[in-house]
């Protein structure tokens, strides 16, 4: 299966896209993981995005496609994937559709995770405490939120046109929203 996670930041995607890409047996491919482990090396690219991460922006489309791009002709993408955190701009779907139909791919669902906005803050604001990470000030996740809506939440009705978006509740425990997202592709997993 070949599947993109969305939802705002603190909606639990990267849980939920472990979990889910477990029982799939695809590789999670988060994009947000792969910039925090080049920021940890101090390789260029991490260099490059952490300037964009702390202020809470999207690295440039260009070096976030390459990255992607090199990560889904490795081997173990062959038979799928779960896409978390990309596509995040509509230039990053549109790249994506090229990348999957030149390999004669494409995706089978997209699945939205919602969740209220305060909920989502109130969970930021936890995670800032209990990880650390550097772009979780309150600051930078008012930006993070207002990046995601201005330029990510709008993907999820290109998605929904093409007939590929499943909308599901991210509210409540980790296990009863992982069941939902089964159910809504309709797999047995
Ligand atoms: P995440 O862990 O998915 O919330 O990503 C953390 C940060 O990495 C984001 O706030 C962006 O700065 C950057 N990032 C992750 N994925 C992308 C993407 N698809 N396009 C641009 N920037 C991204």
């Amino acid at each position: 299966m070949r599947l993109v996670i969305m939802g705002p930041p603190g909606a639990g995607k990267g849980t939920q896209a472990v979990v889910v890409a477990g029982m799939l047996g695809v590789p999670h491919i988060s994009t947000g993981d792969i910039f925090r482990a080049n920021v940890s090396q101090g390789t260029a690219l991490g260099v490059e995005a952490k300037r964009y991460m702390d202020a809470g922006e999207y690295v440039p489309d260009g070096v976030t496609n390459a990255m992607v791009r090199d990560r889904l002709t490795q081997d173990d993408c062959r038979a799928g994937f779960l896409l978390d955190g990309y596509p995040r701009t509509v230039e990053q779907v549109g790249e994506l559709n090229a990348m999957l139909s030149a390999a004669g791919q494409s995706l089978d669902a997209v699945v939205e995770l919602t969740v209220d906005i305060d909920e989502v803050v109130a969970r930021l604001v936890k995670r800032a405490q209990e990880q650390g990470r550097s772009d979780d000030t309150e600051d930078v996740i008012r930006r993070r939120l207002e990046v995601y809506f201005e330029q990510t939440a709008p993907l999820t009705a290109m998605y929904e046109a093409q007939g590929l978006l499943t909308r599901v509740d991210g509210l409540g425990a980790i296990e009863a929203v992982t069941a939902r997202i089964i159910a809504a592709l309709a797999i047995d997993a």
